[in-house]
């Protein structure tokens, strides 16, 4: 084994690139950042190196060729740029994995084919994964690069929860199945949660609620996913920042047939425009429950409508699951939003689910318990962390090859 314990976490948007260098001896953080409005003349990049001293620097960035090299220079210029010999492996978010994917997988010519070939089921995503890999093979095409896909964790989803109730032949054929996604945090916090109730992951039964700008939640039994709320695409499921999640199929016929609309314009409205913003102007959790607060109807509208198809989301997968030992909230507003929490699980005491309002008040960036001790079922407060599972699972990978 090579004495190179580093992996450079590459997640590239359509018009960013986030990035942690990741110390996988002890998961420390040796930099991080972002370059972000790739494309579009004044771009930015923003770097912590471990010294924790930003650096910010405004620079265009044509396209992410341009960017990753500032990434790289920035690298460079701490002693950890892409030539250090102990940079081990790349990895890589990858949205899309389709079926074929199932686990990291080591990027080849024929891997990257593949992930191309998956765009029509990941527009939005896949492209941009694919162009973030692409230059980051080109900087260092010696380095082992790895493919971690947010769909992976769910591909041992049982056939009846993937399958969409429509003529098989018509799904097989154009790939329609659910996927789900946000796998990679799925996966570490549910793993998480065991470990703070102390027990081995193949032992409990976990209910995951990731609720940040995009939401979903997932049944995760003995450390194995066999369901999610995410489908074909990110937009199933819960209400969203500016997603809608679930709604009749049939309203995308009515508002196009009546409506007027294009697929393209229903596209982008259930996208962009719906969710909690579509439902009261806001995306962000905290001013909408400050304006609830001031008894703003919509405001209030829109997080009994978060809370409500959060609820059916929990009680669903409680049934899927039978036996539920642990939920766990993560993400922006399930780590932050202390009221979010508390509406979710209330009145659930039937079920075993219970909240302590003190414990639930408290505020911290470690993993906690916040139910209390006669609650059958811990809920849990647990921080997601997307790269060192990327990082993680992209060293173990490298390390077994
Ligand atoms: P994420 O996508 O995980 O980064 O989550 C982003 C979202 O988290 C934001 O759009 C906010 O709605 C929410 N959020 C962040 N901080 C807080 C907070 N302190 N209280 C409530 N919601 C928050």
């Amino acid at each position: 084994m090579s004495g190179a314990t580093r992996v450079l976490v590459l997640n590239a948007g359509s018009s960013s690139v986030k990035y942690q260098l990741i110390d996988m001896l002890d998961g420390s953080r040796l930099a991080s950042g972002l370059a972000e409005r790739i494309g579009e003349g004044n771009g930015r990049l923003v770097h912590t190196p471990l010294s924790g001293v930003r650096r910010e620097s405004l620079q265009a960035f044509p396209d992410h060729d341009a960017a990753l090299k500032a990434v790289a220079e920035e690298l460079a210029a701490d002693g950890v740029g892409l030539d250090s010999p102990e940079l081990a492996a790349i990895g890589h978010r990858v949205v899309h994995g389709g079926k074929r994917f199932t686990a990291p997988t080591l990027i080849t010519d024929e891997v990257l084919a593949e992930i191309r070939r998956l765009i029509p089921v990941a527009p939005l995503h896949n492209p941009a994964n694919i162009t973030g890999i692409e230059v980051a093979r080109s900087l260092r095409p010696d380095l082992p690069q790895v493919a971690v896909f947010d769909t992976a964790f769910h591909a041992t989803m049982p056939e009846y929860a993937a399958r969409y109730a429509i003529d098989k032949a018509v799904a097989d054929e154009h790939r329609v199945r659910r996927y789900g996604f946000h796998g990679t945090s799925h996966q570490y916090v549910s793993r998480a949660a065991a470990h703070l109730l102390g027990k081995d992951p193949a032992e409990v039964n976990v209910i995951v609620l990731h609720l940040g700008n995009g939401g979903s939640a997932s049944a995760v039994a003995g450390g194995v996913c066999v369901d999610t709320s995410m489908g074909l695409t990110p937009l199933e499921g819960l209400v969203m920042g500016t997603r809608s999640g679930d709604v009749d199929p049939g309203v995308v016929f009515h508002l196009h047939r009546v409506g007027g609309l294009t697929i393209d314009e229903i596209d982008e409205l259930l996208n962009r425009r719906s969710g909690l913003l579509g439902l009261c102007g806001d995306n962000d959790m905290r001013e909408i429950m400050r304006r609830a607060s001031e008894g703003d109807a919509d405001a209030k509208l829109a997080f009994d409508t978060y809370i409500h198809r959060l609820r059916k989301y929990i009680g669903g997968y409680y049934a899927v699951l039978g036996r539920v030992d642990a939920i766990a909230f993560t993400a922006g507003v399930g780590e932050n939003a202390a009221p979010v929490r508390e509406a979710a699980t209330a009145g659930l005491e039937e079920l075993g689910i219970a909240v302590d309002p003190e414990l639930n008040s408290v505020r911290s960036g470690e993993a906690r318990v916040i139910s209390p001790q006669y609650s059958r079922v811990a809920v849990a407060v647990v921080p997601t962390d997307e790269e060192l599972e990327i990082a993680q699972q992209t060293f173990a990978l490298v390390h077994t090859a």
